[in-house]
């Protein structure tokens, strides 16, 4: 059970400069949010391990950077023009619009496996209001999709579509991977990058955003090995999760019943995490059979086959397909490392971070700024550490005590204070974030 309270992770991410509201100055635009200095290193550090875990570190995985932007057919060929809906409903007095699914949800009804007009059999036979006390319409469908024009002209030939998922980018890329590196199956392909939902209520701060970032795996193998790929590719998740800091016991898989999933996919596994919000959707992995590439196929004439090397045996591979969203993963770790205590009687805050992921990995101050040797001093050390580590941050503003507070609050390991015995012994004290202990260190052993 995740106790950090939502309001409290938005409040601290806020003032300490993780993540702001998007346009703020102008009253903000639903469900976008802007990562500001330290939010901005924890979301890259995020996403570089996962690049690194699932990319670098095997041999059987390669990267593109597809355009946001895509030809009107990738869409059409996917079922995403025709089926990327959610069902909404309207308060018949005040217009406002609701997800149905959600509005059961909120009123303890299980909308899982329902039919739309089930869900609104549901709505009547509970008797569910709009929040506003309101009745509520029957439900439609709503494409969630982001539509533009490309070019001069606005007619049906120049739609196109805010990607409302990375995949696509890859499957168009399958055929030009394989032209030019002839990997043995199975292999990966691996992006990650910018998706746009209108959802229909964004909400619960990132986790339901219209503008997020995912990082998605389509991993092709031969369609008789799909169940070893599925299980290998799990538990490098759960591997990926663990170096992340998130606690085993917040994380836990459901096997998506057949009425839930997709029509195309064998087997889903949600990974479900303990948000402040409760037990949701962290990301996914699917097995979704050949779908995509037959589809792309049938829609461009262009053979999506896979030749087994030395062999006449050709078919359309099938897929594997974890998907992650980052804004999930940053909430996930922001959520499980906040904590509150006290230290010398007073109340403290401060984010466990694990070292890897925290944005400063060293605070240096000078004891007192108004000292001219302590400076001179303690911008040695600071210079020393930046050379090292790189993510290390200078901070002199008010008094020591004010100085760890602050960098408690944006999960700073370790405070380095240069004092005047650092001037005569060169040792300085390196105070603990978790414990708040203080160790006289050498500034040689600190830097080695
Ligand atoms: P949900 O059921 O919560 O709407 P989904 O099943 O539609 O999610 P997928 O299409 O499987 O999500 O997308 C893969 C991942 O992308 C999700 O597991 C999640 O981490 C992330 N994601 C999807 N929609 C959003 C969103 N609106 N805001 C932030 N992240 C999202």
């Amino acid at each position: 059970m995740n106790n950090t309270k939502m309001e409290d992770l938005v409040s601290l991410t806020k003032r300490r400069g993780f993540i702001y509201p998007g346009s703020d100055v102008y009253g903000g635009l639903s469900g976008t949010w802007d990562y500001g200095p330290l939010g901005v290193v924890l979301k890259r550090k995020i996403m570089q391990m996962w690049w690194s875990h699932f990319v670098e570190q095997r041999e059987d995985m390669f990267g593109v950077d597809a355009a946001i932007l895509m030809n009107q057919k990738v869409w059409q060929a996917s079922g995403h023009v025709d089926t990327f809906v959610d069902p909404l409903c309207e308060d018949t007095i005040n217009k406002r619009r609701y997800r149905t699914d959600h509005l059961l949800k909120d009123n303890g009804v299980n909308p899982d496996g329902m039919t739309m007009s089930q869900m609104d059999e549901a709505i009547l036979s509970n008797g569910i209001k709009s929040p506003d006390g309101n009745p509520l319409s029957k439900s439609r469908t709503f494409n969630m999709m982001f539509t533009t024009h490309v070019g001069a002209t606005h007619d049906e030939e120049s739609i196109s579509y805010l990607r409302p998922e990375t995949a696509q980018g890859i499957f168009t890329n399958y055929r030009n991977v394989v032209d030019n590196f002839y990997p043995d199956l199975p292999f990966g392909i691996a992006q990650q990058g910018k998706a746009f939902r209108n959802e229909i209520s964004p909400r619960d701060f990132i986790f339901r955003s219209r503008e997020f970032e995912q990082m998605e795996i389509e991993y092709f193998v031969h369609p008789e090995h799909w169940q070893e790929a599925f299980d290998e590719l799990l538990n490098a998740t759960h591997q990926f999760l663990e170096s992340l800091g998130l606690p085993k016991d917040y994380i836990h898989e459901l096997d998506v019943p057949e009425t839930d999933r997709a029509h195309y996919s064998k087997k889903t596994i949600d990974i479900e995490f303990d948000f402040p919000i409760g037990r949701e959707e962290l990301m996914g992995i699917a097995y979704r059979t050949d779908f995509d590439l037959s589809n792309i196929q049938r829609v461009s004439g262009k053979s999506m086959d896979y030749t087994i090397k030395g062999t006449n045996e050709k078919f359309v591979p099938h897929v594997i397909e974890p998907s992650f969203g980052v804004e999930r993963l940053v909430m996930a770790v922001l959520a499980s490392s906040y904590r509150e205590d006290q230290v010398n009687g007073e109340q403290r805050i401060f984010l466990a971070l694990p070292e890897n992921l925290a944005p400063n990995r060293f605070a240096v101050s000078p004891l007192l700024k108004n000292k001219p040797e302590l400076v001179t001093k303690a911008r040695e050390v600071y210079s020393l550490l930046k050379q090292k580590y790189g993510n290390v941050v200078w901070d002199d503003n008010g008094n020591i005590g004010k100085r760890y507070r602050r960098q408690d609050e944006v999960g700073t390991p370790s405070c380095v204070v240069i004092d005047f015995d650092t001037l005569s012994d060169d040792t300085v004290t390196v105070r603990d974030r978790d414990t708040t202990e203080q160790k006289r260190v050498s500034i040689a052993e600190l830097v080695a």
